[in-house]
């Protein structure tokens, strides 16, 4: 890992500008969740702690490059003086000069960055600008790194950088899935289509050891296979991109595992009469994985030594078709409990079927950072953390 840490700065009378992600959701005009500004709590602290000033810097929603009141960082003030246990000072548009006069130990935090089509555009002079407010760049927005912008990647090349508390654990555990992992490795991808994750086939089929391949993108493969699927969700079109990853699975030795049996209805939605058939009928469609099916990746998991995980096995929200994916994520839990796995499990929909299946807090790591998470997994270069590696030296 090419990249600094906290541990690496020297922070004493220095201004630290930290780019976190406290993009929270609101409801009747309340932060309804603000797992997001806790987790960057421990960079602030110990940014405080070895004596730097902080700046913070944020997005919030899509302003797409404009001032929107809603969509000011000032709606966030009060979670974060909360969680903080401090008062925050906001400032809508801050100078060196006047950071400079505010108390050693502040927190700052600056306007909503995507106020100005600067940010997006990754424009050299908000980069600029933004440098000229601080000593040191600490970037904690992991879910954020897939995107250059100025606050997330321009404003690392020229000042001294490194990675927040959070973002630093969050490319440990990845490190940990994918760079070097311990093997058997094992990948669950899962979810509604094959066209969303076709990079993300692409790259694990040449590095994991093991690919369990479910929900609604594993009726693609099966058709394409010959195999009957009624009227369940598939890309017929994909028939041939799916042969294709099967040929390069043989190809690299990575055992694809799709379901050999499966659970079908009449109608998507809960408690639909359902049954357990190997192939689909006719008028039917595969909601999830039949038992033998589990059984078949429960054997896998038993083996395995690292799983990551995308997408659910079947139509999770629906009971009882979330069957398969509770049983599998509950195992890996249970293993990971046992210090037998090391499991890494994100994306949007992944963490809601996690959480359902009361499995999410036994995994080893799960990450929240969607879109990040998953261009990670696809095998992109991050250009927020690929900034921080080649920042400039102190
Ligand atoms: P994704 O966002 O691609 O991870 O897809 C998640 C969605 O896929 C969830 O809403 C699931 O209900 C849906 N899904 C999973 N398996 C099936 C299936 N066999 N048929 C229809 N939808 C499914």
């Amino acid at each position: 890992m090419g990249w600094k840490t906290l541990d690496d700065m020297s922070f004493a009378g220095k201004t630290a500008l930290v780019r976190v992600d406290i993009n929270v959701p609101f409801e009747n005009g309340q932060v309804s969740d603000d797992t997001r500004i806790r987790a960057v709590l421990p960079t602030i602290r110990d940014i405080l702690a070895a004596g730097g000033k902080v700046v913070l810097l944020a997005h919030f929603g899509r302003p797409k490059g404009k001032p929107v009141p809603e969509m000011s960082l000032s709606h966030v003030v009060p979670a974060l003086n909360a969680a903080l246990g401090r008062e925050v000072i906001f400032v809508e548009k801050p100078s060196r000069d006047w950071i400079d006069c505010q108390p050693a130990d502040a927190v700052i935090l600056v306007e909503n960055t995507r106020f100005t089509p600067m940010e997006e555009a990754n424009d050299p002079r908000m980069a600029q600008f933004l440098a000229s407010l601080g000593d040191i760049y600490v970037n904690d927005a992991f879910s954020a790194a897939h995107r250059a912008h100025a606050s997330t990647e321009g404003v690392a090349h020229l000042l001294p950088s490194c990675a927040g508390r959070l973002m630093a654990a969050e490319l440990g555990a990845l490190e940990a899935a994918l760079g070097h992992p311990q093997r058997p490795v094992v990948a669950v991808v899962g979810g509604a289509k094959v066209s969303t994750k076709l990079d993300l086939l692409g790259n694990l089929v040449s590095k994991v050891d093991h690919l369990v391949i479910g929900g609604g993108m594993a009726n693609t493969f099966l058709a394409a296979q010959g195999k009957p699927v009624g009227k369940s969700l598939a890309e017929h079109d994909l028939a041939p991109t799916a042969r294709e990853i099967l040929a390069k699975a043989k190809a690299t030795g990575c055992q694809i595992i799709l379901p050999v049996d499966q659970v079908v209805a009449r109608d998507f939605r809960a408690n639909a009469p359902h049954e357990v058939v190997i192939d689909c009928p006719d008028d039917a469609m595969i909601l999830d994985a039949g038992p033998q099916s589990v059984a078949a990746i429960a054997a896998v998991f038993e083996r395995a030594k690292t799983l990551i995980w995308n997408g659910p096995l079947g139509a999770f929200e629906l009971e009882p078709f979330d069957a398969a994916t509770n049983a599998a994520a509950r195992q890996a839990a249970e293993l990971t409990r046992a210090g037998a796995l090391v499991s890494v499990a994100g994306g949007g929909d992944t963490v809601a079927a996690l959480n359902r299946a009361g499995a999410a807090a036994d995994f080893s790591y799960i990450s929240t950072a969607g879109g990040a998470f998953l261009e990670w997994m696809e095998g992109k270069e991050l250009p927020g953390v690929k900034a921080l590696e080649t920042a400039p030296e102190g």
